[in-house]
């Protein structure tokens, strides 16, 4: 059989463990910062290079460094690793537990040196570590709530790892290895090194697959709702709209459409400021939106004036509605924020008979008379052929104010 060089390994896993904090450091730099975790895992890869480094120099340096500080490293890295997912998924760092733990590896490793120089021992108090910590990490993923690929990918890796560091502290117990590191070229060890360097690479390539699809979403969220109010942008509602015209037809069900405007919005921002207007706009949509039903589309329209769609629902169902929201701003009191009302146009299309363009049309008629009649009110569009509306005013607004 070919002789076995551990030093091969840690050097594959060191270059991988350098490129791979290097990739971390600067996703860290240009990734929003709002995502957490990314420089941990840097500095995760930090240590186990450094581990791995010192492993190098076992014949020249203090065994304190060689043996005590790189494996201390090593399962450093491991628990910056699970550090950085609990600030991934929003949770505390919790350094007061690693740097706890850490300090008792390097107890127990000091002592497994220095007073009873003791290899098989030393394997089988850091394999049993490892075999913990990993599986927690696995455990961890495996409960987190948003769960995709990148999040089982990662946590499958992590269970490998902890099944290997396992195996190893099995043969150790079974004493079916050599006790002299260097002459440690069994099987066994050989596939636990290698192990070592493809995790490092595996897990950094899971995770960095968890950071990229996060920000994937929350690009695609950005694009598609408006920042104040948290309401879809009008691109994406048009969108939405033009598919649900299409499913109505196809299935026969009625589609309604709502547009409101809070009332006399301008006195508000001139009379308490910019900012409160802004409240007021964004207390709005969070409130209508509790209103409403998950499949229901509310869209910030422009300034303060919103569309909101009610697919499955006929004329009847969305009046009631739309007097469900007028009233519960017209009765409503909202903290720190002076009173406002709204008025609402209802346009109902049985069996999306009607277009996107068409509905929009009869909605704003709607709303064109409800502010004319008083406003803090809900006016149904004119029948189409009626288009002059129940008081014969003619609006001239255009689609898109
Ligand atoms: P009406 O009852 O007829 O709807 O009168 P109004 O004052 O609500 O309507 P108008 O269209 O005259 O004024 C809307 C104002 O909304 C004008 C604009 O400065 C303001 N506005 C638009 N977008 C924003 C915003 O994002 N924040 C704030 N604070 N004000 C905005
Ligand atoms: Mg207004
Ligand atoms: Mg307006």
């Amino acid at each position: 059989m070919p002789t076995f060089d551990p030093r091969s390994f840690i050097i594959t896993s060191a270059v991988a463990g350098i490129l791979c904090s290097m990739i971390f450091f600067v996703l860290r730099r240009s990734f929003p910062r709002e995502i957490g975790g990314i420089g941990e895992w840097g500095w995760g890869c930090v240590a186990m290079v450094g581990g791995a480094f010192l492993f190098a120099f076992r014949d020249t340096l203090s065994p304190l460094l060689t043996v005590v500080l790189a494996n201390t490293l090593i399962v450093g890295g491991i628990v910056l690793m699970h550090v950085s997912l609990r600030r991934f998924t929003g949770l505390r760092a919790g350094y007061g537990w690693a740097a706890g733990l850490l300090l008792a590896v390097a107890a127990g490793l000091l002592w497994l040196t220095m007073v009873a120089d003791n290899y098989r021992g030393r394997l089988e108090f850091i394999t049993s570590i490892n075999t913990l910590l990993f599986g927690l990490s696995a455990w961890f993923l495996f409960r987190m709530k948003k769960q995709g690929f990148a999040e089982r990918f990662t946590g499958a890796l992590f269970a490998v790892e902890a099944l290997v560091s396992l195996g190893r502290f099995y043969f150790a117990l079974a004493g079916q290895n050599s006790d002299d590191y260097w002459n440690d070229n069994s099987m066994v060890h050989m596939f636990y090194l290698a192990s070592f360097s493809i995790a490092l690479v595996g897990l950094s390539f899971g995770f960095m697959l968890m950071v990229t699809t996060r920000v994937q979403e929350k690009l695609e969220y950005a694009a598609s709702h408006d920042d104040l109010s948290g309401a879809y942008t009008r691109a994406t509602f048009f969108r939405m709209m033009a598919g649900e015209v299409l499913r109505a037809r196809r299935q026969r069900r009625p589609l309604s459409l709502l547009l409101i405007d809070i009332d006399d919005f301008k006195r508000i921002n001139d009379g308490h400021g910019h900012p409160v207007g802004d409240a007021v706009i964004r207390t709005f949509a969070t409130v209508t939106a509790g209103e409403l039903r998950a499949h229901d589309l509310l869209c910030r329209y422009g300034g303060e004036e919103f569309a909101l769609l009610l697919p499955d629902t006929a004329l009847d169902e969305a009046t009631a509605v739309a007097e469900r929201i007028r009233a519960r701003f017209s009765e409503g009191v909202f903290d720190g924020l002076p009173s406002f009302t709204a008025s609402l146009g209802v346009q109902s299309a049985e069996q999306g008979a009607l277009e996107v363009a068409q509905m929009i049309e009869g909605a704003d008629r709607a709303l064109y008379i409800a502010k004319k009649l008083g406003k803090n009110r809900v006016e149904i569009a004119p029948e189409v052929g009626h288009a002059s509306g129940r008081d014969g005013m003619a609006p001239n607004r255009p689609l898109a104010q």
